[in-house]
């Protein structure tokens, strides 16, 4: 495998290699080598300074090596000077290191797979695109067009354009692309995949959707709700277990209620189960819990369905092979590592524990009533951070997938977060109670 990279990059001239990862709260992470210098990196890895990275590591252990996953190497179609590579994080003692999010998904995925459940994920990938002021980005919508809009009411097309052709000449195969319902919202559907697979996806696609974007004059954003009153950015994940060898899928059940089989029940009850404490990973910003209310798209409450858009789970039509739930809550601003890690642990305890979902709620949510609500059981999302980082530094559940590194610094980091903003005041503040208090 080896050889075979640094053959490629002799041969096809490439003269710049960026190692990537990404640190907890979701941000791509990067160093940049000279070709030389791939074969020493490829073998050895190359030493960062773990103190800088959010979530990372304390400056008393600071000395962290990535070292490149040959599986992940790809050039770039639209740069074949520069090739990309992403990286595991190790310890100096040379054991992997507790707090890489690319871990925590590896391990969870391997105990699906002793299991005998093959974890796969389909995101749909929403994101804006605002018009540059002065080099900064503004709250102004690079278009008009709506949903499925077309033609020059659509002016995102070229740019979507752009990304889709990079990402197919990539081999990633991106199934459909179309603009949003707001303004200046567009989305890439990823053809689902091996979860480790498409998280690292994800990354490559964040990276490109910014670059991509700047060079057509735009700013990408993935932040949740960037605009009041307009619906938000999600990321809505289509998962299943399949078999090991990926032919068989096992939510499938041609006799089932639903023909759903019992384990796709299961996995539903479990990620309804541990909604509370999954929620500070699936919406880890402030901004995210904007997003989360009732009458744009976005789930609010905890109930699963079969057709109906206002639940936190949905199950598409497909059966067979494309068997498969749909999570809703998930936004584009995480890490996708983390994100699938806890939708995966979450579901394969339901599995374990048999846990069965409540009946699922056909009716739109939003329009009932509390009272309504609390007779059929169905319970809120948290509605904050700081909510969410409550549920999350409760659960035992949460530290043991996560593990203590990444739970700690997590909880540490998102509760600055939130400390920091509640204590604002804000506009809505100065325009409502200042007059009248
Ligand atoms: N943008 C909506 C959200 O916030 C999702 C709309 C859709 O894809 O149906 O989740
Ligand atoms: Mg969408
Ligand atoms: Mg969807």
């Amino acid at each position: 495998m080896q050889e075979e990279i640094l053959k490629n990059v002799r041969e096809k001239r490439v003269k710049y290699i960026h190692l990537q990862f990404m640190d907890i709260l979701g941000q791509v992470k990067s160093v940049m080598i000279p070709n030389i210098m791939l074969e020493k990196a490829l073998s050895e890895g190359i030493v960062f300074d773990g103190s800088s990275i959010a979530g990372y590591a304390t400056i008393d252990e600071s000395d962290m090596r990535a070292v490149p996953d040959a599986n992940t190497f790809q050039i770039m179609p639209d740069d074949p000077k520069t090739a990309t590579i992403i990286c595991d994080t190790y310890l100096p003692n040379g054991k992997r290191f507790e707090g890489d999010p690319r871990y925590v998904l590896q391990r969870i995925l391997k105990k699906a797979e002793d299991k005998g459940f093959r974890f796969v994920t389909g995101p749909e990938f929403e994101f804006f695109l605002f018009k540059m002021n002065d080099g900064k980005p503004s709250l102004e919508p690079n278009d008009y067009g709506g949903y499925f809009d077309f033609g020059p009411v659509d002016k995102g097309e070229e740019v979507r354009k752009e990304i889709v052709g990079i990402f197919a000449d990539m081999g990633y195969k991106p199934e459909a692309t179309h603009h949003e319902v707001a303004p200046g919202q567009h989305e890439i559907d990823l053809r689902y995949g091996y979860a480790l697979t498409i998280a690292d996806r994800i990354l490559t696609l964040k990276a490109m959707i910014k670059r991509v974007a700047l060079k057509h004059g735009l700013y990408a954003t993935f932040m949740p709700k960037p605009i009041f009153g307009i619906n938000g950015t999600g990321m809505h994940v289509h998962q299943s277990l399949l078999t090991l060898d990926f032919e068989g899928n096992k939510f499938y059940d041609p006799n089932g209620k639903w023909q759903l089989s019992d384990i796709a029940l299961h996995y539903i009850g479990g990620l309804l189960k541990h909604a509370d404490e999954t929620t500070a990973i699936l919406n880890s910003w402030v901004n995210s819990y904007k997003r989360l209310v009732p009458g744009y798209e976005a789930p609010v409450y905890i109930s699963w369905a079969n057709l109906n858009r206002s639940a936190l789970i949905r199950v598409p039509a497909g059966r067979g092979i494309k068997t498969r739930i749909e999570l809703r809550n998930p936004d584009p601003a995480g890490n996708p590592y983390l994100q699938f890690a806890v939708m995966l642990a979450a579901g394969l305890d339901g599995i374990e524990k048999k846990i069965e979902p409540p009946e699922p709620v056909e009716q739109n949510i939003y329009a009932m009533s509390p009272d309504e609500r609390r007779e059929k059981g169905i319970k809120s999302l948290p509605e904050s951070l700081g909510e969410a980082l409550h549920h999350l530094s409760r659960s035992e559940f949460m530290k043991n997938i996560l593990g203590e590194h990444i739970f700690n610094h997590f909880l540490h980091v998102k509760r600055r977060e939130w400390e920091d903003y509640r204590a604002q005041v804000t506009q809505w503040e100065i325009d409502n109670l200042l007059p009248i208090l």
